[in-house]
């Protein structure tokens, strides 16, 4: 739809319409939240103006309801429909500085899921890398010899082209191999650069453990989103499946001392085997990215869908009430 043509579907009131016609709880997650420098390098990050126009629509139409409350609706089936759980994924220092602040001052719970090998690191996010270095930064040329990339990177098409297949290529390796890859995509800046552009891009930099400590302060639910941001998918080893879904959540709880119930799959991607791991790991819920209907008693709580949230305010007001999308055979 084009932007002129939403613009005037919110003007006209569409979007109650979509919201009164379309009553079923939501759960919908963002990364980051900051003032944006760049939007490419950048994509991943919601401008904290939008944000704001984002959050007081939510809350003006909806209940904003924490993820406990939720969980509770969920067993006892009683769910009103006008549920919105707020949820934020990876972790980025900016929830922090400027979620956590802005939800305290409207009284807003809200919920962050973690890598806690980047907590505990300090490492950028594997696409954040793949974005900063070919869009952000300066390279002519990329080299990236176990996937046989020698790449120019002089023309726009030629970086997406280039960011498209390494993004795709590390969501679906194994992961040492996708850790790996990001090694050899770093060796291409020397580390003055890289340090240079993780401190102008400052909003894709992960919290460290003090911070996330700090989230407490705020009516915040810290949950798992694996130790390293890997993809619990079909290439991946089942000893590692387990392995980040178990210890991530045993991290959490020894570092936060206090218990871990909920985990959200990094990009979405999950198998039966990893909802197997989730439910004998003794979480409450884990969310995918499926963006179907939350079903009531009898839905599937090891996977539950949740909606990325589109950043430009109309689209938002569209697209979270369209979806996720009523069909004739659900409730
Ligand atoms: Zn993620």
């Amino acid at each position: 739809m084009r932007k002129s043509i939403k613009d005037a579907f919110v003007v006209l009131g569409g979007d109650r319409i979509l919201r009164v016609t379309n009553r079923t709880p939501r759960v919908l997650f963002w990364h980051g939240v900051d003032n944006i420098k760049d939007a490419v390098v950048e994509a991943e990050t919601c401008n904290s103006n939008t944000f704001i126009n984002q959050i007081k629509y939510l809350k003006r139409n909806y209940e904003i309801v924490s993820i406990d409350e939720f969980y509770n609706r969920y067993v006892t089936n009683s769910f009103t429909g006008k549920e919105i759980v707020l949820t934020f994924d990876d972790g980025y220092k900016n929830n922090l500085t400027v979620v956590a602040p802005f939800l305290k001052s409207l009284y807003i719970p809200f919920t962050v899921f973690i890598s806690t090998n980047h907590i505990s690191s300090g490492a950028l996010f594997p696409t954040s890398i793949v974005r900063l270095l070919i869009f952000g930064s300066q390279l002519t040329r990329i080299e990236i010899p176990l996937i046989g990339i020698k790449a120019e990177l002089k023309t726009h098409e030629q970086k997406k082209s280039v960011a498209d297949k390494l993004e795709q290529i590390i969501k679906s390796a194994p992961n040492t191999q996708a850790i790996r890859i990001n090694e050899e995509l770093l060796l291409n800046v020397t580390s003055t650069k890289l340090q240079e552009l993780v401190s102008y891009y400052s909003s894709l930099t992960p919290m460290n453990w003090d911070e996330v400590r700090d989230l407490r302060k705020y009516n915040c639910t810290i949950g798992s989103h694996c130790l390293d941001h890997i993809c619990c998918h079909e290439n991946q080893d089942e000893s590692e499946i387990l392995k980040q879904i178990l210890e991530s959540k045993q991290v959490i709880e020894s570092e936060l001392e206090m218990p871990c119930h909920y985990f959200a799959y990094p990009n979405g991607d999950y198998t039966d085997y990893s909802n197997k791991c989730i439910k004998e790991s003794g979480y409450r819920l884990a969310f995918s990215a499926r963006k179907d209907r939350i079903l009531e008693t009898g839905g599937d709580s090891f996977c539950m869908p949740r909606i990325h949230v589109p950043h430009e305010i109309n689209t938002f007001k569209i697209f979270i009430n369209l979806h996720p999308i009523k069909r004739p055979h659900l409730a």
